[in-house]
Parts: structure tokens; sequence; C-alpha cells
């Protein structure tokens, strides 16, 4: 039988196990190898031996993003240089890029948890995975490409873009399985069907990295290639890159690699826990982190755990796809809201479009009302307006508990753009 990357452990119980002694060993080994966080351990009357049980977690204090800005360009280092064999860098939109050290030690924990990926989607050693994602400084390409050597499947490093050559290496190469951006995936289906080449490649699987994939967006994707299987892949470089979880062929949450990190999800306002299947914001923390390890590092990310059990059985717990950033939360009449969670309850609608706007405002009366605009689809007339309309604004009251004014405007009248289109107008002056 082939290697599992699967953890070994069977019960909740040895989960916790491994988790405790892990969180021991991090906080220990940042407490001796990194001014950074002794200093902010220290700040928080924190000692290694204080760490007793997971709840005192609670006890140590948060990293965020601007850490590794001002400890640029080697941030929350805590090994020596002579251990480091390996860097990488975020592509850097805002403000100096986030660059991170790599122990082999670190290169060869991602490399079994990526391989674990290949696992989980079902994958076996005569899969040949075409990688049409960026190769360079940042994470994606060399880490897709560490996951699959590792498994043992045939890795085709195809890098981004480049359609022609895709479709050539999809009816070459045989690809079985496409690893790419949901957009570029969207591209790709469209590009198939284009050239009338479906019955001449041999796709089953897609797996969409680093950035959010709407449902109406995989709906099409699934309905011009109608392949086996669609998967999202999380992951940042803050946590080794991407690969660290996967939903199984059950799809009913993402699998997350508890055995290498702890994941709070907590209220962003707060910084205290959400009760278990609310929203929040994901804060990790790293267990076998060797050279910049995390401790309850600030995401910044929106999602919420999936109680329960997966069909599967893996013991591996799931969160669900990523929501939105905590940065875009609104708090309307007491109640946090997400631009992700109107996202979700819009694409489950037939009849609109993907585009709209919440427009926020507090009017004499003292309380805050809730605008939210969406676009009617594309060939639906206005006669159905109304009862739209009615249907949404029920939707929304039922998913998110908050009662709205529904306007559906027409196909094409709100603004799009290509990289982040503005969605939320909140006119309240607090
Ligand atoms: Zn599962």
């Amino acid at each position: 039988m082939a290697k599992s990357f699967m953890p070994a452990i069977k019960t909740e119980e040895e989960l916790r196990d491994l988790q405790l002694k892990g969180l021991r060993w991090t906080v220990n080994h940042v407490y001796q190898g990194s001014d950074f966080y002794r200093k902010s351990l220290d700040e928080a009357g924190v000692k290694p031996d204080d760490i007793r049980s997971l709840d005192d977690i609670k006890r140590l204090p948060f990293t965020a993003a601007k850490d590794l800005q001002e400890g640029y360009p080697f941030p929350l280092r805590a090994v020596p240089f002579k251990d480091i064999v390996r860097i990488h860098a975020s592509s850097g939109t805002t403000g100096k890029r986030k660059v991170l050290c790599y122990t082999q030690k670190d290169i060869d924990d991602w490399g079994d948890f990526f391989a674990r990926c290949y696992e989980m989607a079902s994958l076996t050693k005569e899969d040949r995975v075409q990688i049409a994602v960026g190769y360079g400084v940042w994470t994606a390409g060399v880490g897709f490409q560490l996951g699959c050597e590792r498994f043992g499947a045939m890795a085709i490093p195809a890098g981004p873009g480049n359609i022609d050559m895709q479709c050539m290496f999809l009816v070459d190469f045989q690809s079985t399985v496409l690893c790419c951006t949901a957009s570029m995936g969207l591209l790709m289906a469209e590009e198939v069907e284009k050239r009338n080449i479906r019955d001449k490649i041999n796709l089953k699987k897609m797996i969409f990295g680093s950035e959010r994939s709407s449902d109406s967006m995989r709906k099409q994707i699934d309905d011009l290639l109608d392949i086996e299987h669609l998967f999202d892949i999380p992951g940042m470089t803050e946590l080794y890159g991407p690969g660290t979880g996967l939903d199984c062929v059950h799809h009913t949450g993402i699998h997350y690699w508890a055995d290498y990190y702890i994941l709070e999800i907590l209220d962003p306002d707060t910084l205290k826990p959400v009760p278990e299947g609310e929203i929040g914001e994901m804060v990790v923390t790293t267990l076998k982190k060797e050279a910049a390890p995390l401790i309850r590092y600030r995401t910044r990310d929106l999602t919420r755990l999936i109680p329960g059990q997966c069909p599967c059985g893996s013991i591996l717990p799931r969160h669900d796809r990523l929501l939105g950033r905590s940065d875009d939360m609104i708090i309307f009449r007491a109640v946090n809201i997400y631009p992700g969670q109107i996202d979700h309850v819009l694409s489950g609608i037939e009849g609109i479009g993907s585009e709209y706007q919440i427009i926020l405002d507090r009017k004499a009366d003292g309380k805050d009302y809730m605008a939210v605009k969406v676009e009617r689809d594309q060939g639906i007339d206005s006669s159905q307006d109304e009862e739209l309309s009615k249907k949404i604004g029920e939707e929304i009251k039922k998913q998110i508990l908050v009662s709205g004014n529904i306007e559906i405007v027409d196909y094409g009248s709100l603004p799009r753009s290509e990289r982040k289109t503005k969605r939320v107008f909140d006119n309240r002056d607090d």
C-alpha cells in the first residue's frame, strides 16, 4: 500500500495531547530563540512553563501582520541563520513584503502536509498534476510542486497564464488534475469549450488556491467541464504556504491540519472565541514550525468551524471556505455582518446576477438602515422584481438575522472592477 500522509493519531484525545505538546514546544522554542517573541511573552507576563493545558493558549499574546512588517527582512526568526535553508515572501501589495524563513524540517513538514492534500483529494501516483500557479519567491508553485513530488504523482510545472500552452498540455500530457486560481479555472473551462477539446482531455479534478471561489463560479466551471471534483486549498505564506487543509470528496468543508497548527475562531472586535459554528477571524498558532513560528497570528480571514463529523470519518476538524476579511466586517443593529455572507445568500437565489451593493444609513430616528442593491440576471425582465426582492429579503432575514430594503437594478448597472470591487457603502457617522 502507498505511504499515507494522514495523521497516525486516531482519537480526538490523542490530537489534543499532540497539540498541547506542540504548543508547549513552540512557546519554549520561541522564548529561547526569538528576541521578538521573548519580549512579547515577557510583556504579557507569560513564561513557557505557564502553558499547562490547551486552554492556556488564551494567555498568549497575539501576533499580527504589522509585527512581520516591523521585523522586516527576517521577522519572527527563531533559529540561527545557519539553520535557514530557504525564504519565501508574499507578493506584498501593501507595505513591505512579508518574508518567512524555513528550516529543512519546515520544508519537509510542508511537503508532508501538502502531500496529504493530494491524498485527501483521492489522487494516486498515476495522476498527472498540471500546476498552473505562480512560481517564484512566493509559496504557490513551489508548494504545489513540493507536495506533488512528495506524494509521488507526476508534476507538470506549467506556471500561470499562457492559455494556449495550458490547453496543449491538457491534451498532450493528459493531465488529470489542474491546480490554479478559480478565475483561471473558469477561463480554462471556457477555452476547453470554445476549442471543443473536452473529449480530447482527461481532466478529472481541479484544485483552486489563493482566492475565494464563489458558488456561481464553481457551478459554471462544473457545467462546462463536467469533472469529478473541485477542491479549495487554503494557505498563506505566514503559515508555510498553500496546502494547510483541503475539503475531502464529500465537500462538507475544509479539513484542516490540526496536528500542525491550532485554529482559533475569534470575534475580531473582542478577540474572544465565537460560539462553535459562528463566523469569526482565523487565528493560528503553529505546533512544529521552527524558523518562523506563529503564536496566535491574526490572519484577518473570516470563516467558521463546521461542527460534527464528516462522513469520511476523518478526525481532522473542518472550517468553512474563507468568507472575507475581518476588516470588511459591518456591525449593523448589533449583528456582525460580513459581505461574504450576503454574497453567499445571493448566490443561492435564481434570477439575479453576482453584483450587489450594501448601503448603510443612520436615519433621524437614530436607527440604522440597510439597503441592498442587487442586479437582475441577464435576460430576466423587471416584472419579477417584486417577487425577487421579497425572496432576497426573506433569505437574508433567515440566514443573517437582519432586515434590509432590497432594490433590484438593471443588469450591468453596478460598477465592476478587475481587482476588488467596492460593495459596502457605510454612510453612518460614528
Ligand atoms: Zn471529510
